[in-house]
């Protein structure tokens, strides 16, 4: 199976390649050339066999240059139990029978990003080899908080891999940057950046296309790759776990092979639902894809006008990994909906460059009425869901998922549909112990890994190692930079 590139079809190359670049040159985002089909003997043969065998099976439809042993050891080494706590890897939560909730955070930071995470380095390290390449890889990652300390724990020591994490300074939680302050490893940095999650993201945009930046880097043996969810690596592993939640639930006699379920996605830059969207595209039963944002509601208003524009205030939110107002994978989505048209594409994202706004074609809109549906909750709306959660179904959510729980009703409401509907559970609520704490009425005294023990005490949820370990670890990062100064810590990171 070939990739193209979205803004331009006569990009050609295999997976190994494209998840080596990350990025195409030509600022498209790599993307499979057709979408494998599934049917029922596929799904019924998954339903009786461990998540990392579901894994290989299906990323091997898509890597077609990477054996299925190969995608196997990988499948064991990143979700094993030395990584995660529990050994269904992605549980599935029933709160009751038309409801239930997918687990995505059981890896070692406790966010959904080690879903991915823990799978790209191991894909990337043997496509080095596939393809021959003897520089070493830079990651650059601009994050919103957990994809920075994921990509850190997945490629931390990794052989010929550096990674560099830029976070917005004031937009990530005081546990996040705990995490990242902290990390281990020889080859990893951190630089926090002054604005916001868009600022640092644009700064990696600027220095992957500047060709300037890219021979110097040459020159001192180096390629810039990315671990953000642009890369074609990063989506793949996370199309399995919604194909995963539905063989639990057909095993589990909670659905029949066949029936159809909604997913409800909490979302920022558009990747993980896109990856439910995949998955749908291959023919799992999904009806509809209920796209859950905070008061960036973006996206919202872009699946209700099919119109997308920026052009609007910038809120901090208590849901910082969704803080985002240009969701860089909605380009994939795009990509498929017109048909492969890459000309129509590459007219949408260059005005919303130019104009930070564009509006799809009449046919793009239908299907995405057809397909999706998009709802968004405020803040006091995210709190009301962890405290109708945590009171009423004894369940603790973090803030992120609380999105999701609440515009998974407001659909119900509106629509009145009763199909089963999962909804995602993107970190432990162990991540945002102030908001949640202050969510169930409790006081948080203070703002940082001390509040681990007090939202522990306060619900008797256990706390992810990790976490708890957090505590006693020195800062090992300083760094902090304006917008304008990316690049050159990058070249003091790349000496
Ligand atoms: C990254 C993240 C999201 C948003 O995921 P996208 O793939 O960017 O849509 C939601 N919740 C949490 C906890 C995250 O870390």
């Amino acid at each position: 199976m070939k990739y193209l590139s979205t803004r331009d079809r006569s990009v050609h190359m295999e997976s190994a390649q494209a998840i080596e670049m990350g990025l195409s040159r030509d600022g498209g985002l790599l993307t499979p050339e057709r979408i494998p089909q599934i049917d029922q003997t596929f799904l019924e043969s998954l339903v009786g066999v461990r998540y990392q065998e579901r894994a290989a099976r299906v990323m091997g439809l898509y890597l077609t240059d990477y054996t299925e042993a190969e995608l196997l050891t990988f499948a064991e080494n990143a979700y094993g139990p030395e990584k995660f706590d529990t050994e269904a890897v992605a549980p599935v939560r029933t709160l009751d029978d038309a409801t239930h909730c997918l687990e995505l955070w059981h890896g070692p930071t406790s966010a959904f990003k080690d879903m991915a995470l823990q799978m790209l380095p191991q894909l990337l390290s043997a496509a080095l080899k596939k393809t021959g390449e003897d520089k070493t890889a830079c990651i650059l990652v601009a994050t919103s908080g957990d994809t920075g300390k994921a990509a850190m724990e997945g490629f931390a020591d990794v052989p010929q891999t550096k990674i560099l994490v830029f976070y917005p300074k004031d937009g990530v939680s005081k546990v996040q940057e705990a995490q990242m302050v902290t990390q281990e490893g020889k080859n990893v940095g951190v630089c926090a950046v002054v604005g916001n999650f868009d600022d640092a993201q644009a700064g990696v945009k600027r220095i992957f296309s500047d060709e300037k930046m890219r021979q110097t880097l040459a020159e001192r043996g180096y390629f810039l790759s990315s671990a953000n969810s642009i890369n074609w690596g990063r989506i793949l592993p996370q199309v399995v776990y919604y194909i995963s939640a539905y063989c639990d639930l057909v095993r589990d006699g909670k659905l029949n092979m066949g029936e159809k379920v909604n997913f409800c996605v909490p979302t920022g830059n558009f990747g993980d639902i896109l990856a439910a969207y995949y998955a749908k595209r291959m023919g799992l039963p999904v009806e509809r894809l209920i796209c859950a944002s905070n008061r960036n509601d973006v996206l919202t208003d872009f699946l209700r006008t099919g119109i997308y524009d920026r052009n609007r205030p910038f809120h901090t939110t208590m849901s910082p990994s969704m803080d985002i107002l240009v969701s860089s994978n909605l380009e994939r989505l795009l990509f498929d909906l017109s048909g492969e048209n890459d000309a129509e594409v590459r007219s949408y994202m260059e005005s919303l460059t130019k104009e930070g706004r564009y509006e799809v074609s009449d046919s793009i809109k239908a299907a995405l009425r057809e397909q999706y549906w998009g709802g968004f909750c405020d803040e006091a709306g995210t709190a009301d869901a962890i405290a109708d959660f945590y009171h009423h179904k004894g369940y603790l959510i973090d803030t992120h998922t609380a999105v999701a729980a609440h515009v998974m009703e407001q659909y119900r409401a509106a629509t009145g549909d009763r199909t089963p509907t999962v909804f995602v559970s993107t970190a432990s609520p162990y991540k945002f112990c102030n908001h949640v704490l202050a969510a169930i009425g409790g006081t948080p005294k203070g703002d940082g890994v001390e509040l681990l023990d007090q939202l522990h005490s306060a619900t008797g949820v256990p706390v992810p190692r990790r976490l708890a370990a957090l505590k006693g670890k020195e800062r090992r990062f300083h760094l902090d930079c304006e917008k304008a100064g990316m690049d050159g810590v990058v070249l003091d990171f790349l000496r």
